[in-house]
């Protein structure tokens, strides 16, 4: 967490502390900013629909899912909490790439962690998917 992707909102955080007024540029970045999340949550969610019917087999419930701004992951998954955590930036991918990941972090469930038998059930869920990375990265959105 933190580093690139914090520093322009808290930027942003000090500014509406301290009293001034949002600049033109600030305040169309954090509208454009709250509907690409809303966006982002309401994609995701339906992506976690979507999944869901192959895990409910599992008596896994349905999760709580979180969204935050990640540098080096695209979701998280806490099984003992039930909760999912995805990367905002997720939104940028493909739908495929999207679901690929919401299968990944529902295997968690299953398997918490990374172990050959969680690659097995993975594959199970999932048309394999070489390296999600090759197909896209993070990157710092720019709005102008
Ligand atoms: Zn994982």
């Amino acid at each position: 967490m933190g580093g690139i992707n914090k520093q322009p909102n808290q930027l942003l955080q000090s500014r509406e502390q301290s009293g001034k007024a949002l600049t033109p540029y600030d305040a169309r970045k954090r509208t454009i900013e709250k509907w690409l999340h809303r966006f982002c949550r309401e994609t995701i969610n339906k992506a976690c629909e979507n999944v869901y019917p192959k895990f409910k087999k599992y008596n896994i419930d349905f999760p709580e899912i979180r969204y935050r701004n990640m540098i080096s992951r695209w979701g998280s998954c806490q099984p003992k909490r039930n909760i999912l955590t995805f990367n905002y930036q997720l939104i940028e991918a493909p739908m495929f790439c999207i679901e690929y990941v919401v299968t990944h972090e529902f295997t968690h469930f299953l398997y918490p962690n990374h172990s050959k038998l969680f690659y097995q059930q993975l594959s199970m869920f999932s048309l394999p998917l070489v390296s999600i990375n090759r197909i896209f990265s993070p990157r710092v959105i720019l709005l102008i």
